[in-house]
């Protein structure tokens, strides 16, 4: 199909100082947990974003030197020319696929506790490091040497980036980890020499970085900088007006402006606290200060507003990192006429997660996502079949519809059958509950897919028996049938069954997702998940008029959330509900109108009364049907069968992304012959160099 016309303007060509962008899409860096440690692997990962139309694809921050470490994150780093190899193969995987080569390089100054390097971390002013783990590291107030210092580093990074073939490289001030924001932001530069105090001086750092890039290598690659338009803070911190005034005053020297948030968290909001778009009002009016193009982001997922911010003179350029994850083909989709094939994101910042974790990025919509190279998968492409296997996929949770949606994609012939009328298995109930309804689009992406493909049978209100499944005449099974909440208490802190009264109110999120309310006006939620589950019930029943405490035996609530950044977006939200938060504590036993709540230090109890219960635990996969299969494994050679797989929550409850990822797997090695000393995936091992060798008299 033919685009629509009132999407060329986003296929228009942009310069950018010495190049020129083929078109507006811009992917701006991101981190991804691959970084040094998997670099061939993130080599793919942004091949693949070229491949899939975007005309600037970037790094994620570069470290330019040790002194900037920001381990335990992995990131990359052009710390000296052993570096530049590297970096050189992805700039030339996504140069050879069309696309301008960003790098962003980066001194993290006071954010980095230099856990692996060891140096002193250097900052405007001797201050504990930014680090979210609290390490007890402070930052040393720089001197004039010091500065003269991080210019070289950050000189010298910038003429091995473009040995290495880039063709924008940035100037990094955003987030609190492009260190020149601790000078420009009065609450980390309290000096008084020429670099602190006015804007002028605070901004003198940043000034100097990109005049020195731009000496160094502007005539062959474009200059960008990265500023963060606000930290949120008021007039405590970085914000909007102080920042125009910086943009204005330094408005011409780069040959870019790349917008954002400060911090992450605020610049990576999620779909629970922030629309589509959030970042326009911040963006609003930036172009007016500069003729250079204005790049910006917001988790921009529709082509339309695309076109308005376009159109609007809010950007000139459309930035993406999320929308780009989840579906590295957006701009071809859009040149092929083909939005509603876009996978968009959810806004659910599992990608966020594998950073914070330190493993390869993975992502809720796109289960190619950090597999690329390890695994050999693509986001659009998969193996064409290599049998007439027919397949019946049981169950239309993330697990189900990945499976089936890959196996038609395949060239399969699918039978995928739910017993529920509505679709979507877990999410069908969870996109109902607050603040979840973007989630629903890892069905809707994924059923209209499946609508399309005529070799796919879709059965609804299917409750498929044994006797149903044998009879099918499939050759292969997948049970993608998922996972129940417990009703026992049993989880991380207790793992034994713990007393409940046998007419107690005690509701598990099944019970809660089908419809059942706390009979009491109190409740006690014991969350001893972790994850959004115990939070958003306390914001679903608040709102229904209940009184709400919630117990946890972990120091914060939905603590996992740290990982997604939205952890203290909760608490912030739940106290405002009027929202009581119990941390380190556990639910012990349940009794009829009453919860029992002990403190796991003291051992003392506290019984609240007339309440009831909510127990946000473990979750029990769903095996009966696979083990009655199991039982009848002599009836399958009768019936055809060949194998019947588990997979997602019915295989071992977890995430939603790894119910996408797991429902991918199935589709991908369903008819591969399986060697069990085969490696399960590829890794690059490090070269080693010579030695060992250390000192000895
Ligand atoms: P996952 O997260 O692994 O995809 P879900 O819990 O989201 O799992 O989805 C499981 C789906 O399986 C639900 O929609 C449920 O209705 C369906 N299901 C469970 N048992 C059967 C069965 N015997 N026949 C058909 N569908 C089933
Ligand atoms: Fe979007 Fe979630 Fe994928 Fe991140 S993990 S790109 S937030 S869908």
């Amino acid at each position: 199909m033919a685009r629509d016309p009132r999407y060329d303007i986003l296929f228009e060509p942009v310069r950018i100082g010495p190049v020129t962008t083929k078109n507006r899409f811009y992917q701006v860096p991101h981190c991804n947990g691959m970084g040094y440690r998997d670099a061939t692997a993130l080599a793919t990962m942004r091949a693949i974003k070229a491949e899939g139309g975007w005309g600037v694809v970037c790094t994620e921050q570069v470290e330019i030197h040790p002194s900037g470490d920001i381990s335990p994150f992995i990131e990359l780093r052009i710390w000296d020319d052993s570096d530049v190899p590297m970096l050189a193969r992805i700039a030339e995987a996504v140069k050879a696929k069309g696309a301008l080569a960003g790098l962003q390089l980066c001194h993290n100054l006071t954010n980095a506790a230099n856990l692996y390097s060891r140096e002193i971390p250097l900052g405007p002013a001797e201050l504990p490091v930014y680090s979210p783990f609290n390490d007890p590291v402070q930052a040393r107030a720089m001197d004039k040497q010091d500065i003269r210092n991080l210019r070289k580093w950050h000189r010298d990074a910038a003429l091995r980036a473009k040995r290495a073939g880039f063709n924008i490289l940035y100037a990094y001030a955003g987030k609190l980890f492009g260190g020149a924001m601790f000078f420009l932001t009065r609450r980390y530069n309290t000096r008084t020499d020429e670099y602190g105090g006015s804007l002028e001086n605070r901004a003198r750092l940043l000034k100097e970085l990109i005049e020195d890039t731009k000496d160094a290598v502007g005539d062959t690659c474009a200059v960008a900088c990265r500023i963060s338009v606000d930290e949120l803070l008021g007039e405590e911190g970085l914000h909007a007006a102080e920042t125009q005034d910086i943009i204005a005053y330094l408005g011409e020297l780069p040959d870019l402006w790349d917008l954002t948030l400060s911090g992450w968290d605020n610049d990576s909001q999620t779909s629970r606290f922030a629309e589509e778009g959030y970042q326009e009002k911040f963006q609003t009016g930036i172009k007016k200060l500069t003729s250079k193009p204005v790049v910006g982001v917001g988790r921009i997922t529709s082509p339309d507003y695309m076109v308005k911010l376009i159109r609007s003179g809010v950007l000139d350029l459309i930035g993406s990192a999320r929308p780009s994850i989840a579906d590295p083909f957006i701009p071809k989709k859009i040149e092929e006429g083909r939005i509603e094939d876009i996978r968009e994101c959810i806004g659910c910042n599992m990608c966020v997660a594998g950073d914070h974790t330190q493993v390869p990025m993975r992502c809720t919509q796109n289960p190619s996502m950090g597999e690329e190279w390890r695994r050999g998968w693509h986001p659009e492409i998969i193996r064409p079949k290599q049998s007439s296997a027919k397949v019946l996929v049981v169950g239309s949770g993330p697990a189900g519809l990945e499976a089936a949606m890959m196996l038609g994609r395949r060239g399969h012939e699918v039978i995928l059958a739910d017993k529920a009328r509505e679709l979507g298995g877990r999410l069908a109930k969870e996109r109902k509950l607050p603040g979840l309804s973007a989630w629903g689009r890892v069905v809707d992406y994924r059923l209209g897919q499946i609508e399309k493909m005529p070799n796919i049978e879709l059965y609804r209100e299917s409750d498929l028996s044994t006797e149903d499944i044998l009879g099918l005449g499939c050759d292969h099974v997948a049970l993608a049938v998922g996972a129940t909440w417990r009703r026992d208490g049993v989880a991380r802190f207790h793992l034994k069954p713990i007393a409940i009264a046998p007419d107690a109110d005690a509701l598990t999120p099944d019970d809660i997702m089908a419809g059942a309310r706390p009979k009491r006006r109190k409740v006690v939620i014991y969350d001893d998940e972790h994850y959004y589950m115990g939070g958003v019930l306390a914001e679903l029943l608040v709102k229904g008029g209940h009184e709400v405490t919630l117990v946890t035996p972990a120091g914060h609530v939905s603590d996992w959330m740290r990982n997604t950044m939205e952890q203290h977006f909760v608490q912030g939200r739940l106290l405002n509900l009027g929202v009581k938060l119990i941390t380190h504590h556990a639910v012990t036993a349940v009794g009829a109108d009453s919860a029992d709540v002990t403190c796991p230090f003291t051992g003392k109890t506290e019984v609240f009364g007339d309440c009831s219960t909510v127990l946000v635990t473990a979750r029990q996969s769903s095996r009966s049907l696979f083990d009655d299969l199991n039982v009848r494994e002599a009836d399958w050679a009768d019936q055809g069968l060949k194998s019947v797989s588990v997979i997602g929550d019915a295989l071992s409850p977890g995430t939603i992304a790894a119910a996408v990822w797991s429902g991918r797997r199935y589709a991908e090695e369903m008819d591969v012959p399986k060697d069990p000393d085969a490696p399960l995936f590829r890794r690059e091992v490090t070269r080693l160099s010579a030695g060992p060798f250390y000192w000895s008299s």
